[in-house]
């Protein structure tokens, strides 16, 4: 199953994600995840995304696809993939067409989720991360039984720097101004199939799995 999920930050992607991988078992590939476990790694990559990404502006084209087809040549992605957070811009989107038909893995579905701006604002403002798992919590809506902990693995929980109203704004401005031609040139090849992320979270993984048992 070679498959993307899109949405804006906030939307339940991570969420969903877990979900999708839970059940069909092909590796997650998150641009987020993969940046932010560079900067905490220290290492160049890192150091460069992140002045990028403290600023919610997308970390430039060319580093962003050499590290994605790298991790798409390694042996997991051989049973499929989805990505997470990737492709955000035309130039990735077309690089991922020729990197994965390059592969025998060519895209066979777009998951877009659509939401509205004060939602996200909530979600995101609220957001924690665990710091040893990466499990997510809301501090309201699914908030952890100890303030601050996880209670997956004990480790302290975090808010992402970027989880503010005022950097969501300019992500969500990104996002939509760079994928609008993303979902477009997908959509021309009849691969995209919109979900409503403001359902409940059940809800929300059945109507993305409708599209998923159709592959
Ligand atoms: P995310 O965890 O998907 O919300 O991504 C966090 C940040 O990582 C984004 O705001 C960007 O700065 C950077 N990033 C993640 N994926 C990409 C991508 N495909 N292209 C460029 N930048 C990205």
């Amino acid at each position: 199953m070679n498959i993307l999920i899109m949405g804006p930050a906030g939307s339940g992607k991570g969420t969903m994600s877990a979900k999708i991988v839970d059940k069909y078992q092909i590796p997650h590939i998150s641009t987020g995840d993969m940046f932010r476990e560079n900067i905490s790694n220290g290492t160049f990559l890192g150091l460069t995304a992140k002045k990028y990404m403290d600023q919610g502006l997308l970390v430039p084209d060319e580093i962003t696809i050499q590290m994605v087809e790298k991790r798409l040549l390694k042996a997991d992605c051989r049973i499929g993939y989805l990505l997470d957070g990737f492709p955000r811009t035309l130039a990735q989107a077309k690089a991922l067409d020729e990197i994965t038909k390059n592969i025998g893995r060519p895209v066979e579905s777009v998951i877009n989720l659509t939401i509205d701006f004060d939602q996200l604002a909530q979600r995101i403002t609220g957001r924690r991360l665990c710091k040893g798992c990466d499990s997510i919590y809301h501090i309201k809506n699914n908030p952890s039984k100890v303030s601050n902990i996880c209670d997956v693995c004990g480790s302290q929980l975090y808010q992402r720097s970027d989880d503010t109203v005022e950097q969501l704004t300019v992500r969500i401005e990104e996002y939509e101004r760079s994928t609008k031609l993303v979902l477009e040139y997908f959509s021309s090849e009849g691969l995209v199939f919109d979900v409503n992320a403001s359902q409940a979270m059940n809800d929300v993984f059945n109507d993305i799995d409708k599209a998923l048992v159709k592959i």
